[in-house]
């Protein structure tokens, strides 16, 4: 049995990559820190940032929210209730997110998806014709964007860890994505737009958890004893994340730190060559709802309007 290496007590966790085993004590003392370099080293959060953390009731939006206050940021919850009712998948994990708040003692705001979109995340992906992760990443990043701009949040942060950077990063790979590849980073800068006003505003985005697998983010949870959601969402069945996880797990298995190396190489190395060599395109206030976009109307603009299409087409 491994003893921890800071106290000799009895280890929970062996990191092979790091090769450094902790005890219960001292591991989440050692993650606070890690989170907290990661922070400094990607320049993150300034200490005049208001940070808005995207929460959805699972382990790493719920440890990223309980790691920042306890690093004493001041970061607020947002809740986007999807309307996913297989296994009542929404009320569940807005319980665990509520909990939560009430013992950190910071606000929680909910936004119901078909209060804002006329329809539940589940009606849009069908509508879109989109795989529905991809209808409902789009709805998310829409509306965590626009209520940190009417709130005053300058800083979205999201529970991102290594195992769901990897995994989308082989798959940009696998199918040479180059556009996503060049913005695939652990920080998006803020990005202003010269007209549109204040709506033509894209939030800075931040990963903070880069730095961990998907087990270490369950440990430091679980230690902290934060009640989560476990169930995945009934969409993510099948997803290709899912399976490259998978393969990657099998690679780190064989050979301990490929995961890591083959993020950070790519955001260290790549990333700012292919960000400088393909440029996003300009941004433009979208005709409709005057968020930024590339396109005359956003693609969340779009998804509503096929959905309501659908309706009326429906409606005798
Ligand atoms: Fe949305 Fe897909 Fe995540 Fe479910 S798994 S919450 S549908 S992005
Ligand atoms: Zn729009």
């Amino acid at each position: 049995m491994k003893r921890c290496l800071w106290c000799k007590q009895k280890a929970v966790i062996y990191m092979r990559e790091h090769r450094l085993a902790l005890c219960k004590d001292c591991y989440p003392k050692w993650f606070l820190r890690m989170t907290e370099r990661t922070i400094k080293e990607w320049r993150m959060i300034e200490p005049s940032d208001k940070v808005l953390v995207a929460v959805s009731g699972g382990k790493d939006s719920l440890g990223l929210w309980f790691a920042l206050t306890q690093l004493g940021y001041d970061a607020d919850g947002l809740y986007l209730d999807l309307g996913i009712s297989p296994g009542e998948y929404s009320e569940r994990s807005k319980e665990f997110a509520l909990q939560l708040s009430q013992r950190i003692q910071r606000p929680l705001h909910i936004v119901k998806v078909a209060d804002e979109m006329g329809k539940p995340v589940p009606d849009l992906a069908f509508a879109s014709n989109r795989e529905p992760c991809s209808a409902c990443g789009a709805v998310k990043r829409y509306l965590f964007n626009k209520f940190a701009v009417e709130n005053g949040y300058t800083v979205i942060a999201t529970g991102h860890n290594l195992d769901d950077e990897a995994a989308t990063l082989l798959g940009n790979v696998l199918r040479w994505q180059i556009g996503y590849l060049a913005r695939q980073a652990p920080v998006l800068p803020e990005r202003v737009l010269g007209v549109g006003g204040e709506q033509g505003r894209l939030v800075k985005r931040i990963k903070p958890f880069i730095r961990f697998t998907e087990k270490q983010v369950a440990l430091f949870t679980i230690l902290n004893r934060i009640p989560y959601i476990e169930q995945e969402c009934p969409f993510a069945v099948g997803a290709a994340s899912l399976f490259y996880k998978d393969l990657l797990n099998k690679i780190e298995e064989r050979s301990p730190g490929t995961k890591w190396v083959f993020y950070s190489q790519f955001v260290e190395q790549i990333q700012p060559l292919l960000d400088e060599k393909f440029p996003e395109p300009e941004l433009r206030p979208c005709t409709r709802c005057g968020m930024p976009t590339t396109a005359e109307v956003c693609s969340v603009c779009r998804i509503k309007e096929r959905a309501n299409k659908l309706v009326a087409e429906v409606k005798p």
